[in-house]
């Protein structure tokens, strides 16, 4: 076995804890995670087959770490991946896995693929392996602050120009503030009308609020490449920007696996409980509504929503936006399946910043087109840039009909003015 493999495998066995060895020992190959999968379902490739994608990571564990390791070892029985295998293997654990954990609410072993995938992909990241497009844009957030090279500079820029060409006040760099607002790159190099959105919902409601230069970036693309220390700058970066405005509350905006990174682990990579509280913009939203601070008009379109899997299955804030939507999106209806069940895109878990999963990605979009359809919907909206993207993406390839938006952006449009 190389040097590389060896180093991969040792990485991989050492993050191995408790719960991940339960994990990696329990599966009895029913196969019935197979069809929860979007890749697998649009394809039938059994490629594709979850427990498929850690194969070789289970199959190094048994051979270093689990009972009777020796005992294998010595008869021969457990036969580490090479480094040609792990390279061929890149394409299932980044290509072809969104870490959506939608096969982990039907394993009946409770196994949750996609967290072994996020420690797999830690160990290829750290010894080198993996998509070189995700990497670099890894590698940029660290530099610059953002994936997508939105500097400090750039920000202010930005948000001058949102502030004037929108009329509305975009607070940055106030001293003090009681709510931090983040943004994803995304928003602000494509969907700008996002941030302007929150800018006015969060007016609207009264809130004192500011952005911060000295962490705006929600996004992650540490978490999503697997590189360990980008995760961990990315979150210092945001901790020390609110803790220099003294905010209490941490708004992460239309990104999903952001929220996971920033709420569900930040405080295990930052070493120490975060001084604030996280929410996403749709529990800010619902929460806004819940307190009378958000007169909406009522609006009547068919409309449905996308659940972002790390905003709903993997993030529990499922209800969010529905409470959002109650009363107000008068023609909502929801997709089947819907909520924690929800197909994913197609382009989460940095899949749609790996340039050669296009055709896989653009695949999927045939389940969403078929899901939106049968609900009768003109409209769909999310409440995560990258989703929304993947699904421009999908909407394009198709020439498809149907209209792709943003929550935010449909409350701020139906603010009544005071
Ligand atoms: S986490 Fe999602 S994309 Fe990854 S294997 Fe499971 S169902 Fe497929
Ligand atoms: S559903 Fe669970 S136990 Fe069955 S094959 Fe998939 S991972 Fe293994």
């Amino acid at each position: 076995m190389s040097n590389v493999a060896t180093q991969v495998i040792d990485h991989f066995v050492s993050q191995v804890g408790a719960q991940a060895a339960t994990w990696l020992q329990s599966c009895v190959h029913c196969g019935e995670c197979a069809e929860a999968c979007h890749f697998y379902e649009v394809t039938k490739d059994p490629r594709y087959t979850p427990a498929w994608k850690l194969e070789p990571f289970a199959r190094a564990y048994r051979a270093r770490k689990a009972p009777f390791a020796g005992v294998r070892r010595a008869l021969g029985l457990a036969k580490e991946p090479d480094e040609a295998e792990l390279n061929e293997w890149q394409e299932l654990i980044y290509d072809s896995c969104t870490m959506c954990g939608r096969c982990t609410m039907v394993c009946p072993m409770g196994i949750d693929i996609a967290s072994l995938v996020g420690l797999a992909r830690k160990s290829m990241a750290a010894n080198g392996i993996g998509p070189e497009d995700l990497f670099a844009v890894a590698e940029k957030s660290r530099e610059v602050g953002s994936p997508l090279g939105v500097t400090p500079e750039k920000m202010e820029e930005r948000i001058d120009w949102l502030s004037d060409e929108h009329e509305v006040d975009i607070p940055l760099n106030k001293e003090k503030a009681e709510v931090l607002l983040t943004i994803s790159s995304i928003e602000t190099m494509k969907y700008p009308q996002s941030i302007v959105a929150m800018a006015q919902v969060l007016n609207h409601a009264g809130i004192d609020w500011t952005f911060s230069t000295k962490g705006y970036e929600a996004t992650n693309f540490g978490v999503l490449s697997g590189k360990a220390d980008v995760a961990k700058v990315m979150i210092e970066r945001i901790v020390a920007a609110a803790e220099s405005v003294g905010a209490k509350t941490v708004i992460i905006p239309e990104c999903g696996h952001a929220y996971g990174a920033l709420r569900w682990t930040g405080a295990m990579m930052l070493g120490r409980p975060l001084p604030f509280e996280v929410f996403h913009i749709t529990e800010y939203l619902a929460m806004l509504k819940r307190d009378g601070k958000l007169k909406l008009k009522p609006m009547d379109d068919a409309i449905t929503y996308h659940d972002p899997c790390q905003i709903s299955r993997r993030g529990g804030a499922t209800e969010a936006a529905r409470e959002v939507l109650d009363g107000f999106a008068t023609g909502f209806r929801e997709m089947s399946p819907t909520g924690n069940a929800n197909w994913c895109c197609g382009g989460g878990g940095g899949v749609a910043a790996i340039q050669r999963a296009t055709p896989l990605r653009l695949k999927v979009f045939e389940i969403k087109m078929k899901q939106v359809e049968d609900s009768g919907a003109d409209i769909m909206v999310s409440a995560c840039a990258n989703c929304r993207q993947t699904l421009d993406g999908g909407k394009e390839h198709y020439k498809w009909d149907r209209e792709i938006g943003s929550l935010v952006e449909i409350v701020a449009d139906h603010l009544v003015k005071a």
